[in-house]
């Protein structure tokens, strides 16, 4: 039996009516841009949340470039931001012509390193973008200190963390802005490309509902140059739909998680992942659940092994943004970035989406630990 490393099937046929229900509500309103349901959306967004204002966004990637440009960085300006991570983070950055500077990751959580990062600080140093990666925030505290102590704004990319908690309050909803995805692989997913911008600051807020439609304000005068960064009227209604099961969609992944941590053997060689949060108000919401394979080529044999079982996994991210071709004109000195570069050969991530059925669970198990007796006996031999 395949073991694919997600299906989005399941989940949406158990609210097969309910988003049908959506779709024709949305189809007879002949509404289809912005309205109730964007409105709706983003009121129910920012209560879950916590924040004061949420904005529908076309996408995440869009969400984090709308909060730079409202924050107005451009050329000249640098911006700090993990290696360790996915391409939109630093690639929005020099979208606008500002320099991505790439700060070393934690082994332990994946997060971004906040020595590293204080290390990187210089004059021309304007915002910095943690990302909460796999689900597990960043330390925010450590962030905020740096960013208060320096004069500096931080963009949260919460691409991977919407619901994830952070000593009581949501990742995302802490910096100056966060941005989120609904891409439908992330723990809340839309049917299409989907994402939200947050704030907490008034004025940062209404910049960023006047460039989110051109800059535009009143209609047809533009104060600045803005574009489209609209979230659908139409994905906004399936994601309301959706919305209201996001806790029990992350508590499916919790158990599948906890359900690894119990099962496979940890040895030197395969390091599971850890909710790094003591304590009670920070959570862990599991979008990846990522392992750390050491040894030379040995991630990638444990890749092939399972691939042979017809288990699915996938390398998020086989290599960090300091050595991208696009990046490869940029002074970064890659020996400052060596957990990155390690990550990268090191980490593999295992089906964990909510409807998991638990024999493929055991599955993937079986198949690690057979993997794991099989590189005894050859080292035994
Ligand atoms: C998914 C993701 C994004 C981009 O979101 P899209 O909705 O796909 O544009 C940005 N950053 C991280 C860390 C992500 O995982």
């Amino acid at each position: 039996m395949p073991v694919p490393l997600f299906d989005l099937r399941p989940q949406h046929a158990s609210l097969d009516t309910e988003l049908r229900a959506a779709f024709d509500r949305v189809l007879r309103s002949g509404h289809y841009i912005m309205g109730p349901e964007l409105t709706g959306f983003e009121t129910e967004c920012a209560a879950y949340l916590g924040v004061k204002h949420a904005l529908g966004i076309s996408s995440g990637t869009d969400a984090l470039l709308l909060a730079m440009m409202a924050l107005d960085i451009g050329p000249g300006d640098e911006v700090l931001c993990p290696s360790f991570s996915f391409f939109a983070t630093a690639g929005c950055v020099a979208r606008l012509g500002a320099t991505p500077v790439f700060v070393d990751s934690n082994l332990d959580d994946f997060n971004l390193c906040l020595a590293d990062t204080a290390r990187k600080i210089t004059p021309r140093t304007k915002a910095i973008i943690p990302v909460h990666l796999f689900g597990q925030s960043a330390d925010m505290d450590g962030v905020m200190a740096i960013a208060n102590q320096h004069n500096l704004r931080v963009i949260e990319d919460a691409a991977q963390a919407f619901s994830t908690r952070y000593k009581g309050k949501s990742a995302g909803g802490i910096g100056d802005f966060g941005g989120y995805s609904f891409f439908p692989t992330k723990n809340l997913g839309a049917l299409g490309d989907a994402g939200l911008l947050v704030t907490n600051d008034d004025t940062l807020a209404e910049r960023a509902r006047i460039l989110r439609v051109h800059g535009m304000e009143p209609k047809y005068y533009h104060q600045f140059v803005g574009a489209n960064f609209r979230l659908d009227a139409l994905q906004a209604a399936l994601l309301r739909v959706k919305l209201p099961h996001l806790d029990t969609y992350t508590a499916a992944r919790q158990r599948n998680a906890a359900y690894y941590r119990a099962q496979l053997l940890p040895t030197s060689a395969i390091i599971l992942p850890t909710a790094n949060c003591q304590l009670s108000t920070s959570t862990h919401i599991w979008n990846q659940y990522t392992l750390r394979i050491t040894g030379p080529g040995q991630r990638d044999a444990l890749k092939a092994h399972l691939a042979a079982l017809g288990i699915g996994t996938e390398i998020y991210y086989p290599l960090p943004l300091h050595a991208q071709k696009c990046f490869a004109h940029l002074p970064t000195d890659p020996t400052t970035l060596p957990n990155a570069t390690r990550l990268s050969n090191e980490v593999l991530s295992l089906p964990i989406y909510p409807e998991l059925p638990e024999a493929h669970r055991q599955q993937v198990v079986e198949g690690i630990n057979s993997f794991q007796a099989q590189s005894l006996a050859q080292r035994q031999k």
